[in-house]
């Protein structure tokens, strides 16, 4: 594997603390030297079939963004996304690392499907952390096998978008979670509150006369899973080997769950929430006229819901910002409200929308949104040498203009699916090359 060396550029790598200009060399995959402009081992050196070398003059270098949250789509929905087409998208938008949800055909409840996920013939350009059914076939009745998923290469467990509502099941998923040291990835929506409901609950919902999905059936499920967790958590003891049980909540959509999870903090308890773009920047009143690119789960809320999500990024309740990219192709979303799936693409989208609004509009300073983009992220499924560029790291590298505007045309996403709300939207933070494992996976074509 030849070395690149990425010179001139200012490195921001949140984890290890360092905001300033640096040279960074990159071998077998690894990152092998972090210096100042022209200290590294390599100097001066020039450019040869054995090394690559990156000019960053002006660009911003960070570790390569994780999202922990993304639909891959395969096995069984090709059509609409796969492994191959979901993970150049996401080398398009910074990202180097992507967990891949379970709710494919079939379902991820086995470590054979695990593996093949993971299987090199899938083509992925970055890495690929499958995250495991937590119940056979996510129907939250029998739980799997999750030291043998754990084996086969899982980080976490859910049931993403089949809550699981039995307070039993719950439990147990927690207690064997835990003993395997995976975390619980909960989709937090009682559907008993929720049947036939195609949006948010309020004034636009009675407008456009449908039903509506009210904030209740989110955090009356985040509190029942922070009452168990209390109680496993044993004053914050953990079981008899110490492991403390972890919920994450997904994408948190409700100012309500956003308060429980502060407060079970505070309480000690391991409880994690993410946040994804739209639910910070828009509300139920994007959907429009019945727009199907608004349609998602869980929905747009309020004005008041979304304000709640700014504040929990900014006051760092929030632990990551997670795409959900859900791609759909445009037939299945060219249908009737009502009728249309759930959910929009974002892997393309989520950096150029995070400082535009975050950092440029907000003032979040950028190392705490590249945190929430990667440092976090990584720690929070225990993604060992991803999330930072120190020596001995993955090779994991985004170079970018942190100031360039650009305008995302749907019609240009690497994602097979166009579906995103965001189409023609001016972002601010342009990639210019994204680096898996000391590979280049994306290059800007033009500047
Ligand atoms: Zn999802």
């Amino acid at each position: 594997m030849s070395t690149v060396l990425i010179r001139g550029g200012h490195l921001i790598d949140p984890a290890a603390g360092v905001d300033a200009p640096r040279d960074i060399v990159l071998k077998d995959g690894r990152v092998a030297e972090v210096a100042e402009p022209g200290k590294t081992s390599l100097g001066k050196a020039k450019a040869s079939s054995d090394l690559q070398i990156i000019d960053a003059k002006g660009l911003t270098i960070a570790p390569g963004l994780v999202d922990i949250h993304v639909h891959l789509r395969e096995p069984g929905q090709g059509h609409k996304e796969t492994i191959a087409t979901g993970t150049t998208a996401a080398a398009a938008g910074g990202f180097t690392s992507v967990a891949a949800m379970p709710n494919t055909v079939p379902t991820n409840d086995s470590p054979e499907i695990t593996r093949w996920m993971q299987a090199p013939e899938r083509g992925a350009s970055v890495r690929v952390f499958p995250i495991g059914a937590a119940t056979r076939a996510l129907k939250g009745e029998v739980l799997n096998d999750y030291a043998a998923l754990k084996a086969a290469g899982v980080v976490a467990v859910t049931d993403d978008g089949h809550p699981i509502l039995k307070d039993s099941i719950m439990r147990e998923v927690l207690i064997n979670a835990t003993r395997s040291g995976l975390s619980v990835i909960q989709h937090a929506e009682d559907t008993r509150l929720t049947g036939g409901c195609s949006m948010n609950a309020g004034p636009m919902a009675f407008r456009l006369g449908l039903r509506g999905m009210p904030p209740e059936a989110e955090y009356g499920l985040v509190e029942r899973d922070i009452r168990l967790v209390t109680e496993l958590s044993m004053n914050g003891k953990g079981d008899k080997n110490g492991h403390r049980p972890h919920l994450h909540v997904a994408h948190t959509s409700t100012a309500q769950a956003v308060a429980a999870v502060r407060q079970a903090r505070r309480n000690g308890l391991r409880v994690t929430c993410e946040v994804a773009p739209h639910h910070f920047l828009l509300t139920e009143e994007h959907v429009g006229a019945y727009d199907t690119n608004a349609k998602m789960n869980p929905p747009l809320r309020s004005a008041a819901d979304r304000d709640a999500m700014i504040q929990g990024i900014l006051d760092g309740v929030v632990d990551a910002i997670a795409t959900d990219h859900a791609p759909h192709a445009a037939h299945e979303k060219e249908v009737e409200f009502e009728r249309a799936p759930n959910g929009i693409t974002g892997l393309e989208s989520a950096l150029g929308l995070s400082l535009r609004w975050l950092h440029h509009e907000w003032k979040l300073p950028i190392g705490r949104v590249l945190s929430l983009l990667s440092a976090q992220p990584a720690a929070l499924l225990g993604l060992k040498g991803r999330g930072t560029l120190t020596v001995g790291s993955f090779a994991d590298v985004m170079v970018f203009d942190p100031k360039q505007e650009w305008t995302f045309h749907a019609k240009d996403s690497r994602s097979k699916s166009k579906n995103t709300p965001f189409d023609g939207w001016t972002m601010q933070g342009r990639v210019h090359w994204t680096i898996s494992e000391g590979r280049v996976v994306y290059k800007a074509e033009a500047l």
